[in-house]
């Protein structure tokens, strides 16, 4: 299989980007993928959260510079199947750097390609910062696919036309391949109506590209990144657990749906090839009786 690419995406902060970051990317690795988890944001969140120090080691920033080869900067991630490209403060800059370059929008396909044709990762997972900036337009720029987390709050909509919007100006100007994989609704509280409703209302204008796994609102999954850990090393056992071991099984099986699709796009038709024929009285069979 071809390494895919998976960005997390969300212009609106704190909507649980980097906490489905480490914990999909750990049920997935959980389940024998080969993982590669890169850190896009400055935040440095999902590299602390993995148990990484911030700091210890480079960011992507070089890469994106042109100055190291992108293979370089992979880390270890003390869990099986999960390497780590980590991110620190100094990519705060990076933005400013890369901006004076004609390619600024393709530095990281530029960084990212020796890995993805190497076919080492069945996924390369990025966490990307919370705004519409040259990070995320990079990120849009290598990945086939997005997920976006959506809080299940009031407003969790809000901003979402202008992300939709980029994506297909990006799949439009040279990414085909891009597509918003799915809609992850987050920190559903099952003892409110509103996030009942705001799941309905996310339903209404995104139907089936919403993901049937709902992330309820653990305080286990906000415990796990100060112990450096994934949920299903830090609780095995607890429902923030059990809904990333079920998102990582529905977004594999999504997958298999995905590469049928496409392969039935693919296939020749008849009618893509004879054009139809005209009805007419000579064309008519005789109809015996
Ligand atoms: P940013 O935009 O700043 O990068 P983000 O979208 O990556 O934020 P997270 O950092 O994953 O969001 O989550 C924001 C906060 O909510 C964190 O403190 C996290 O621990 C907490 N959180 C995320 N998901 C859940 C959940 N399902 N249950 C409880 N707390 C959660
Ligand atoms: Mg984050």
């Amino acid at each position: 299989m071809d390494t895919k690419v998976v960005a997390l995406a969300n212009q609106k902060g704190g909507v649980g980007k980097t906490t489905t970051a480490i914990n999909f990317s750990a049920c997935l690795a959980e389940k024998r993928k080969k993982i590669l988890l890169v850190d896009l944001d400055p935040q440095a969140n999902a590299t602390s959260g993995i148990g990484l120090e911030k700091g210890a080691s480079s960011s992507i920033f070089p890469a994106l510079l042109g100055e190291v080869d992108g293979v370089s900067l992979i880390q270890k991630t003390g869990i099986k199947n999960l390497d780590i490209i980590p991110s620190e403060l100094d990519l705060a800059g990076a933005e400013i750097a890369i901006a004076r370059r004609d390619d600024y929008l393709h530095r990281l396909r530029e960084a990212m390609e020796p890995i993805v044709d190497s076919g080492i990762y069945d996924f390369i997972v990025l966490d990307c910062p919370p705004s519409l900036g040259i990070l995320f337009m990079n990120a849009l720029n290598i990945a086939d696919e997005v997920i976006i987390p959506l809080q299940c709050e009031y407003l969790a909509l809000e901003g979402l036309g202008v992300m939709v919007d980029i994506v297909n100006q990006i799949r439009d100007a040279g990414n085909p391949r891009l597509h918003i994989s799915g809609i992850l609704m987050t920190m559903y509280n099952v003892s409110t109506n509103l996030s009942q409703q705001v799941v309905q209302e996310v339903v209404k204008h995104f139907g089936d590209r919403v993901f049937e796994t709902l992330i309820p609102r653990n305080v286990r999954l906000s415990e796990a990144p100060s112990y450096g850990k994934p949920i299903i090393t830090y609780d095995p056992y607890c429902v923030g657990s059990a809904a990333y071991r079920n998102l990582a099984k529905e977004f594999l099986k999504r997958q298999k749906q995905h590469e049928a699709e496409v392969a039935d796009e693919e296939l020749p038709t008849l009618s893509s090839v004879v054009p139809p024929v005209e009805s007419s009285e000579e064309n008519d069979l005789p109809v015996s009786g």
